[in-house]
């Protein structure tokens, strides 16, 4: 029997938790030039309209719909995908996003995040009915976002809670995004003792665009300083995101910003490179800016650089509106030899997009991919017609290997890297 049906990996086990509404994703997508996505579960004004039955047959509701062609919200949305999906549907990502509350106003944001609401139900005592429930995978993975996260009355004792939360489920990691407008010592202490992760958009290198993009007049200075503090500590896990938008992402500014990072000795983080969701394509000239930036952060040498999924959808589009743009161009970019062959590590929707939208990662130039959970000899697994194999093929191999994912590269990187494979055989060029 056919076991294959289409659904998402949302639909089948992410939880958006909002002050007065739940939803199953943060997707955003272009169907005909309009912005679809962030689909709703249901809204919710106290505890008592949360249930977990309720959030299943709503998942439920919507995959049977889209399996037999009756319209829904998550229609024309690049996540779906027919395969076999397990029938049961098991929370493995929670987001918590439940305050509106911000001390910015970005250019890209809206009032979803910062129109000020408190939540309007108790998140911890759902999250134990939830649990009792068992609606789990054994691992789940923690997003707390916002609004600002920092500014909620009980951050300290929501964030002690949620890390001790006990054996069921357990927590593949706890991510934090905060604005690093404010310093917070609760925050710091947990990034000093490895518990969380700590993801800030700074998306400025001067002060005339930070007021531009942030939206706020206070906040420049502080960020760079508490980013330093934060990361001070070598156990502590710190993005510094940089979202391109409108009149931040000329040279001048990327400059300005590199040169601060390195004044606040902020190479020790990991740096990711997005671009406003609400822009459907980038243009030549940001596309080109991109790979200036890249470089930059490679010139003082920046833990990691990468670039996120919008980034890696969006640049080969407008790379090629370049007509001198070449493979060999785009060879020497990455470092790589034109006959070599490389390992890509993942085969996850990064690896997808990057595949996808990449003029040199074809056939040819893919020995095998590395994935431990699809890993199956019995199903003799295969992805883009190469094999999948294991961390220890790897090991045993001398290629190079290309860390195909964005949440997790950090993660991967410490692994392979623990499995006594040699740093150098990490690329950490850019390949597009
Ligand atoms: S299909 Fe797309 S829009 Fe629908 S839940 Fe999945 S990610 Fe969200
Ligand atoms: S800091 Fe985050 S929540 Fe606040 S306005 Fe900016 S993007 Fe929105």
């Amino acid at each position: 029997m056919n076991k294959k049906f289409i659904s998402c990996e949302d639909l089948q086990g992410s939880v958006y938790f909002g002050p007065d509404a739940l939803r199953h994703c943060c997707q955003r997508f272009f169907v005909k030039g309009k912005m679809q996505g962030d689909v709703e579960i249901f809204k919710v004004n106290s505890n008592d309209d949360l249930s977990v039955k309720k959030i299943l047959d709503e998942k439920k509701k919507i995959i049977d719909n889209l399996n037999n062609k009756i319209p829904t919200a998550c229609d024309g949305c690049p996540k779906l995908e027919r395969k076999n999906w397990k029938k049961d549907i098991k929370i493995n990502k929670m987001s918590i996003e439940i305050h509106s509350k911000c001390n910015a106003r970005c250019s890209y944001c809206s009032e979803m995040y910062y129109g000020g609401l408190n939540p309007k139900y108790d998140f911890i005592k759902f999250y134990e009915e939830l649990s009792d429930n068992k609606i789990f995978e054994e691992d789940v993975s923690i997003t707390w976002g916002g609004g600002e996260p920092v500014l909620l009355k009980n951050f300290e004792s929501l964030l002690k809670k949620i890390s001790n939360f006990g054996s069921y489920p357990t927590h593949k990691d706890i991510r934090i995004y905060s604005n690093s407008f404010i310093y917070n010592d609760t925050l710091h202490k947990y990034l000093n003792e490895g518990k969380i992760i700590l993801t800030t958009s700074v998306d400025a290198g001067t002060y005339e665009t930070f007021k531009k993009v942030r939206g706020v007049k206070k906040g420049f200075k502080e960020v760079f300083k508490n980013l330093e503090k934060y990361s001070e500590n070598p156990k502590a896990k710190v993005i510094i995101k940089y979202i391109l938008t409108s009149g931040n992402h000329e040279k001048d500014e990327i400059d300005s910003f590199v040169k601060l990072i390195d004044e606040h000795k902020l190479s020790r983080c990991n740096f990711e490179i997005s671009s406003d969701y609400k822009i459907e394509k980038l243009t030549l000239n940001s596309a080109n800016n991109i790979i200036y930036f890249y470089n930059k952060l490679q010139n003082i040498k920046a833990k990691s650089v990468l670039l996120d999924d919008h980034v890696r959808k969006r640049i080969k589009d407008a790379l090629l509106l370049d007509k001198k743009i070449s493979e060999d161009k785009l060879l020497k970019l990455s470092s790589l030899n034109p006959d070599e062959k490389i390992i890509i590590w993942g085969t996850g929707g990064y690896a997808k997009a990057t595949i996808k939208n990449s003029m040199i990662l074809n056939d040819k130039r893919i020995a095998f991919f590395v994935d431990e959970k699809q890993f199956s000899k019995k199903n003799n697994d295969k992805f883009y017609n190469k094999e999948i194999k294991t961390p220890e093929d790897a090991l045993n191999s001398d290629k190079r290997i290309f860390i195909a994912s964005s949440t997790y590269w950090q993660v991967i990187h410490e692994k392979i890297l623990g499995l006594g494979i040699d740093n150098q055989r990490i690329i950490k060029q850019l390949i597009i």
